[in-house]
């Protein structure tokens, strides 16, 4: 599936992606809006908390954008989408939800963001750090790209004193998570088997009411079959498991 050439960058930097989520203690997920999560890998969740792990999502924006209906107002939606996100990570086994409550569809990559990013990852100390692919051809959410990007630097730079250094000051010390996992990615290198759990995943997506019809909650699930169908998997997710080195000047990082 890889080449010889992708192999050996692997070997040389100590990139095994299939043992990303293997004894994954704490996840990590910092996602854009209340939902990202859920219907990107919310069964490779559900598999991670029933064995134990820790999962906290940090959700950067307050998703009061996220209607078509002119008699909805952004508080009123921004309040229903915190209750949507409650009910489906209870059915997930997510244990803590933390809202940073930036304004939905104006994010930024912002040094701001990245420090408190930093700061979570250095409180937390997960194992593994779960955001979206900024790098998506054709992602058009800024969103989406933006959290992204600085959930990619806080990964970075977590492990660096001088970088945010009042962390330090206040007792927090520097981490290093072994992994980023993005979904909704182009280069996958880790099909996760969700065939036990989309019924599961399919709870978690329906609690999300006020984003999601019928048909576009079947339209993920067939997301999930196509997945799988790559992988021999009735329904899978999808990730690009990278580390630090291969997230800087690595010009083989898309193969690997
Ligand atoms: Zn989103």
């Amino acid at each position: 599936m890889h080449s010889a050439e992708a192999e050996e960058i692997r070997s040389l930097i100590g990139l095994r992606p299939e043992e990303a989520f293997e004894n994954c203690k704490t996840l990590l997920s910092i996602q854009p809006h209340p939902d990202d999560t859920d219907i990107a890998a919310g069964g490779t969740v559900a598999r991670l908390s029933s064995r134990g792990c820790r999962i906290i999502y940090v959700t950067v924006t307050d998703g009061g954008a996220g209607t078509t209906d002119p008699s909805m107002s952004w508080d009123r939606l921004s309040d229903i989408r915190k209750r949507e996100q409650q009910a489906a990570a209870q059915t997930l086994g997510v244990s803590e939800l933390i809202w940073l409550d930036y304004r939905d569809s104006e994010l930024r990559p912002t040094l701001e963001l990245r420090n408190r990013l930093i700061t979570l990852v250095r409180h937390y100390k997960p194992d593994v750090i779960l955001t979206v692919d900024p790098w998506l051809p054709y992602e058009a959410h800024p969103d989406h790209v933006a959290t992204g990007l600085v959930a990619s630097e806080a990964f970075f730079f977590s492990n660096l004193t001088n970088i945010n250094r009042e962390d330090l000051e206040k007792g927090l010390e520097p981490h290093s998570p072994r992994y980023i996992a993005y979904y909704w990615t182009k280069n996958p290198n880790l099909y996760i088997d969700i065939s036990d759990l989309i019924d599961v995943k399919k709870k978690a997506m329906a609690a999300h009411q006020s984003q999601f019809t019928q048909e576009v909650i079947e339209l993920l699930v067939k997301y999930s079959q196509l997945l799988g169908k790559r992988a021999g998997y009735r329904y899978a997710e999808a990730f690009k498991i990278l580390n630090q080195t291969a997230l800087h000047i690595n010009s083989f990082a898309d193969t690997l």
